[in-house]
Formats: structure tokens, C-alpha cells, sequence
């Protein structure tokens, strides 16, 4: 009796073994990318950011007229986060694409080009807000490290840059996430007294101007267009009844200008 059970114990002890084996073996969750603290990843960002610009040949907006509007765009939008771990920091590059996009530590990089196409600071503010989304939901991280391994996209090598850049161009954030960036970018807005059905007209923008080519880097655009049913989500996003929308303080076309002003005298 008493080896029956211990030869029983044997076997679940066995049986348990190889399930802990293949389970260490086959990670359910490859990208483990709850081992990547945020601080880590805040450092990892500076140096790929810095090996990107060069690489790149990124070229950052001499206006600071042009940047300081960037910088008092993403400071309402972070003033409304609750609990962010991030601090967050924004590139403006000289491009003529119209494009946004977000590198490992909460680097935002938002073009010329874009800042061209937005019809109004609050439509730069509907971008951003879903740029952070992707931040702090760590959507960045998790793909790159389900595409690199965390290994590798820890190691700050400079050869890794050309990868990201590559993964950051061509494999997009899947359906879900870019819904669930765009849920939280209309309760950022929202929380940040900002219309969040601007998105929708942003959306509603980018729909009509989908041949552009001007827009084939543009994330929003490149991952799931889809913008018939997410033009509809973001309008049955109704905010509270004690809503108001504060105007973001600036002269939007001043902003643009100098922009102009910029390449006439290039
Ligand atoms: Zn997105």
C-alpha cells in the first residue's frame, strides 16, 4: 500500500516534470516582456533613438516655435494620464511623409509632414493620444520583442536599429491593439478636456486621402486602414455629461507656417 503511494507520487512528481519542462522549454509567453522594466526600456529608447536619428539621417525641426507646440500637445495629454511610469519625449523630424510613430521608452516622433496635414492642434493631439496608448499598453515592446526576442532587443547594439526600423515599418500592431489604442486614446482626450471625437474626423481625413502616398509609412494608416468601422467606434465614444472642451492654446496656422517659412529659406 504505503509504495503504491509513493510510486503514485513518483509518477505526478514525473508527469508534473515534463509538464514544468516543456512549459520552460515552449514559453507560453515568448516575448516575456514583463522582464524589460520601464526604466530599462526608457534607457534602451535613448540610445536606439540616437543610433536612429544618424542611421536615418533624421534631421530634427530647427522651429521652436514648431517644437515648444509639440512639447504643450503631449504635456496636456500627460497631464491627464493617470499613473504613468513614463516620461515621455518628442522628436519633431524634418520629412515631407506624413508620419507618427514610437520607439521603445515613450520616444514619439512626429514629422513635418504631418504636422502639415493636421487641420488643427486637437488633430495632432487625437494622433499623439493614440501614439501613448501604444506606450503605455507596452505595444511597442511586445512586438519588438516577440519579433527580436528580448535578448536581442535589449543588447543596444546598432545593428539592431536597422531591424527595428524595419519591423517598426513593415509589421504593424494587430487589429486588437489598434482598437484598444483608439478606445484609450478617446478616454486620454476626454480626460484631457480635448474633443475625442476628433479622432473620427482625423480618421475621417486619412479615409479620403488613403492613395496618398505620402502616407504609406503612417502607422495608423499602414497596420489595419479599416477606417469605415473605427470612424464608427470612436464616434459612439460619447464623453461625460460634464465635459468641456478647453482649446489647446496656440495659432495652429502660425505653427505651420514656420514650417514653410523653414524650407523657403533652406
Ligand atoms: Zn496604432
Amino acid at each position: 500500500m504505503r509504495t503504491s503511494i509513493i510510486r503514485d507520487l513518483a509518477i505526478l512528481l514525473v508527469i508534473f516534470g515534463c509538464i514544468w519542462g516543456i512549459i520552460s522549454f515552449f514559453p507560453l509567453f515568448p516575448e516575456k516582456v514583463e522582464l524589460l522594466s520601464i526604466e530599462k526600456e526608457q534607457k534602451l529608447g535613448e540610445t536606439y533613438l540616437e543610433i536612429l536619428m544618424k542611421s536615418a539621417d533624421f534631421r530634427e525641426v530647427e522651429s521652436e516655435e514648431v517644437q515648444s507646440a509639440v512639447e504643450s500637445i503631449g504635456l496636456r495629454l500627460e497631464n491627464a494620464l493617470e499613473d504613468s511610469e513614463y516620461t515621455y519625449n518628442y522628436v519633431v523630424v524634418e520629412d515631407e511623409m506624413i508620419n507618427a510613430f514610437t520607439l521603445p521608452g515613450a520616444n514619439i516622433l512626429v514629422t513635418t509632414g504631418l504636422i502639415g496635414f493636421s487641420g488643427s492642434a486637437e488633430e495632432l493631439a487625437a494622433v499623439i493620444a493614440h501614439e501613448m496608448a501604444h506606450v503605455e499598453m507596452r505595444h511597442v515592446v511586445t512586438r519588438l520583442a516577440k519579433e527580436l526576442g528580448i535578448s536581442v532587443l535589449t543588447s543596444g547594439d546598432q545593428f539592431v536599429v536597422g531591424e527595428l526600423t524595419r519591423i517598426m515599418a513593415s509589421t504593424g500592431f494587430d487589429r486588437g491593439q489598434e482598437q484598444d489604442a483608439d478606445e484609450f486614446a478617446c478616454a486620454l482626450l476626454e480626460d484631457a478636456q480635448i474633443e475625442p471625437r476628433t479622432l473620427a474626423v482625423f480618421f475621417r481625413k486619412l479615409k479620403e486621402e488613403q492613395d496618398n502616398t505620402l502616407l504609406e509609412k503612417f502607422e495608423i494608416v499602414s497596420t489595419h486602414p479599416n477606417f469605415t468601422s473605427r470612424i464608427r467606434y470612436v464616434l459612439e465614444y460619447v464623453p461625460g455629461e460634464d465635459f468641456e472642451a478647453v482649446p489647446l492654446e496656440m495659432e495652429w496656422e502660425g505653427v505651420q507656417d514656420q514650417l514653410q517659412n523653414q524650407e523657403e529659406s533652406e
